[in-house]
């Protein structure tokens, strides 16, 4: 299978390195151009700063292939600012205007709902059918899930709030699983995307 994590922006470095550990090897790309995205199965959207990113896709030519690719079903991990340029809905909040979206998660988001760098925070996870216990949510500037939608399924709790969504192979966290050291969201997410049900 081959993976790749979109490199515009963000914290590419600790996804690739994420990556690289205990996942028997494997190698992701840095994703830059139209056809690196043409060449990979399963795709990594990192965090960082969402308006950021949507304008660097659009100045790569990368928008319209990753919405092709995305319609036609390709698997994406997205954490944080991933997940803002993966959902359905943008509310209003406090960091100003807000980036297009692909609309792929049957979400509403709001960004940094939980205030700036310094309300940034650690807090457990409870991600369904993960083995081992509670998952380290690392969570900073981060967006948080209003509404989840019919067509998309929650998978991860903060107490009783959900932190993560999926709906088919794409799948949206509002923490960093690239940050906390802990390869298991990573792996379960290869996983199930390289055997589908
Ligand atoms: N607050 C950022 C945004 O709105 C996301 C933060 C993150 O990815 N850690 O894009």
């Amino acid at each position: 299978m081959r993976t790749g994590v979109l490199a515009l922006q963000g914290d590419v470095p600790e996804h690739l390195a994420a990556l690289g550990r205990g996942l028997g090897g494997l190698a992701p790309r840095p994703v830059r151009t139209p056809s690196d995205l043409e060449e990979i199965d399963a795709l990594f959207l990192p965090g960082g700063e969402s308006t950021s990113i949507a304008r660097l896709l659009r100045d790569a030519g990368l928008w319209e292939t990753l919405e092709r690719r995305l319609r036609a079903g390709l698997p994406v991990l997205a954490t944080c600012a991933g997940l803002i340029l993966l959902a359905g809905h943008l509310e209003e909040g406090p960091s100003g205007p807000n980036p297009p979206t692909f609309g792929v998660l049957d979400v509403t988001v709001r960004r940094n709902d939980y205030g700036g760098q310094r309300e940034s925070f650690e807090a457990p996870v409870r991600v369904q059918g993960l083995e081992g216990g509670d998952y380290p949510g690392v969570f900073i500037r981060a967006p948080r899930i209003l509404k989840v939608g019919a067509k998309a399924e929650p998978f991860a709790w903060r107490d009783e709030e959900v932190v993560g969504v999926r709906q088919g192979p794409v799948w949206g966290l509002t923490f960093h699983p690239e940050l906390s050291g802990d390869p298991r969201i990573h792996r379960r997410f290869l996983d199930a995307v390289s055997s589908p049900a």
